[in-house]
């Protein structure tokens, strides 16, 4: 293949296009320009190599009614959106069968253990190294109780090709320097890791594809054909060789346009984003499980994410989520802007948690990547060499079954 649209420019479809335009294809890509839009812009930065685990799992179905946003959780359910999330939740439950979730944990796993050098592989292809920082994560419990549990279920879950250890007395003192009081116990995991600024790292991409001639078209794609046909917002029309589809959520829309019905929906999430902080860049990012955020340090400064709430991904966001992180983000004593940068955005969720990547059967000149769901910054460059494989008709380093989108019928 010589030529290919690429529709959507988040992660994924950058990462593709740079790594489309390495082995010698001409990648177009279609965007309309929005950075902020996508959650490839306030995500948590997270290389989450050891999340082999789906959310479709009966223990997330039976912890629900504890995790949820009136019980000071962080899952919630917009009620106007519940045309998208109720025939979702059929499925999710699905997909919960002890046959497809350990079909999706092998899936996820294989997926998985290529996720970190594949990140360090395309950082080089960018000529920038430093967008990877391999240094793990933490995971952290405030209460001996809370530790107790946590410790337990690391122990008993599956981790793929991530290790983990418990921390020191000495490590965990590091912490109060930045906290109220440091943690219980927390765990260290290796195999794991984070970019230096997820944006950032979006961006970095861009410009080297830019910068090696790449073109990119700031519009939306209005109208996709199998043939590789796309007419675009402001009525231009554009044709190639491929196509591609990985416009995260709105992906669902593009694949409904050439007959196919794809379950996809916005599991959203909030960041707060603080430029002022004492965090430092060698502490790595830190999961408070009882408090239910992640903090990550980046470049730009210190960011708390944290909710899942299934609704539009276009929906606006729900102010009591913001002052839910501010109370978290003051109980542990974070230096913290008074007016820190607000975002939120969608997570593109398939029911059984694994991101859908291949070439349409029904139609072989498009290709698709999308609904990568919570793992999409981890997952971006290990799919961009499986979609380059599929292009350039060469082996795909794993067996790309699992991944069909045609598996929901
Ligand atoms: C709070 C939060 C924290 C997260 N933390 C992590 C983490 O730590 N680690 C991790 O791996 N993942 C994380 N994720 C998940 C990750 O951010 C997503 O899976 C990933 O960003 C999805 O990327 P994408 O490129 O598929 O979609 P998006 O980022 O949504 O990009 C899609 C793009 O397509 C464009 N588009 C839409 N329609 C059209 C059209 N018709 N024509 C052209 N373009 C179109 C959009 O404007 C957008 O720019 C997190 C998500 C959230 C919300």
């Amino acid at each position: 293949m010589k030529t290919i649209l690429i529709i959507g420019g988040g992660l994924i479809g950058v990462a593709c296009a740079l790594r489309l335009q390495a082995a010698g294809v001409q990648a177009t890509l279609v965007d309309p320009g929005d950075a902020r839009r996508g959650a490839s812009y306030g995500n948590a930065g997270h290389i989450g190599s050891e999340q082999v685990t789906p959310w479709s799992a009966w223990s997330n179905v039976l912890r629900a009614p504890r995790s949820s946003f009136g019980a000071g959780g962080p899952l919630d359910f917009r009620w106007r959106d519940v045309a998208l999330w109720g025939p979702w939740s059929a499925r999710f439950l699905g997909a919960c069968a002890p046959a497809r979730f350990a079909r999706g944990r092998a899936a996820l796993t294989s997926l998985l253990a290529q996720a970190l050098p594949a990140w360090q592989r395309i950082a080089d292809l960018a000529e920038r190294p430093d967008l990877v920082i391999p240094h793990g994560h933490v995971t952290a419990w405030s209460t001996p109780r809370g530790a107790e549990h946590g410790l337990a279920a690391v122990a008993a879950a599956q981790w793929g090709a991530a290790s983990y250890r418990e921390m020191t007395r000495t490590e965990l003192a590091r912490y109060e320097a930045v906290l109220a009081r440091p943690p219980e116990a927390a765990i260290l995991f290796s195999g794991t890791g984070q970019v230096s600024d997820p944006q950032g790292a979006r961006e970095a991409m861009l410009a080297s594809f830019a910068a090696r001639g790449g073109e990119v078209l700031t519009a939306a794609a209005a109208r996709v054909e199998a043939n590789a046909r796309v007419t675009l917002t402001n009525g231009a029309v554009r044709e190639a060789e491929a196509l591609l589809i990985a416009a995260g959520p709105w992906s669902r829309a593009l694949m409904a346009q050439l007959g196919v019905n794809t379950p996809l929906i916005g599991e959203r999430g909030y960041h707060l984003h603080s430029s002022e902080t004492n965090w430092p860049h060698d502490l790595p990012t830190t999961v408070f499980e009882e408090n239910f955020i992640a903090v990550s340090r980046f470049t730009t400064g210190l960011r708390a994410t944290s909710f899942v709430e299934f609704g539009s991904p276009d929906a606006p966001g729900d102010e009591r989520k913001w002052r839910r992180l501010r109370k978290r983000i003051g109980e542990l004593g974070l230096q913290f802007s008074p007016k820190p940068d607000r975002w939120v955005g969608s997570r593109p969720s398939l029911p059984d948690f694994v991101p859908a990547i291949g070439r349409l059967e029904r139609a072989p000149r498009v290709l698709y990547a999308f609904g990568h769901a919570h793992l999409g910054l981890t997952e971006a460059p290990i799919t961009s060499e499986l979609i380059c494989a599929l292009a350039t008709d060469k082996s795909p380093t794993i067996d790309l079954q699992p991944f069909r989108v045609e598996r929901f019928g």
